[in-house]
C-alpha cells in the first residue's frame, strides 16, 4: 500500500488515475511537485485503517472546532 503525498489518502499503487481523478495532475507532475508515494507496510496498513474507521465516528464537539477554524481561515 502507498500514501498518496497530496491528500494522504491509502491507495494500492499511485495511479495515473488518482491523480487525475483526485488533483487534475499526472502522476509524474505529482511526484515532481510533492515527491513519491511513501510504502506504508501491510502490519502499518490495518492499524491505519483501524484508525480511519474509528476516527469516522466524529463527535460533535471534534467537528466544531475544526470547523470554525476552516471558516476562519476562508475568510481572511
Ligand atoms: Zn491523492
Amino acid at each position: 500500500m502507498f500514501l498518496c503525498p497530496v491528500c494522504g489518502e491509502l491507495v494500492e499503487a499511485l495511479t495515473n488515475a488518482h491523480c487525475m481523478t483526485r488533483h487534475q495532475l499526472a502522476k509524474r507532475e505529482v511526484v515532481a511537485r510533492y515527491g513519491p508515494p511513501r510504502y506504508i507496510a501491510p502490519r502499518l496498513t490495518r492499524e491505519i485503517q483501524r484508525w480511519i474507521q474509528e476516527a469516522q465516528v466524529i463527535r460533535r464537539a471534534d467537528f466544531d472546532v475544526p470547523q470554525a477554524l476552516g471558516y476562519h481561515l476562508h475568510r481572511r
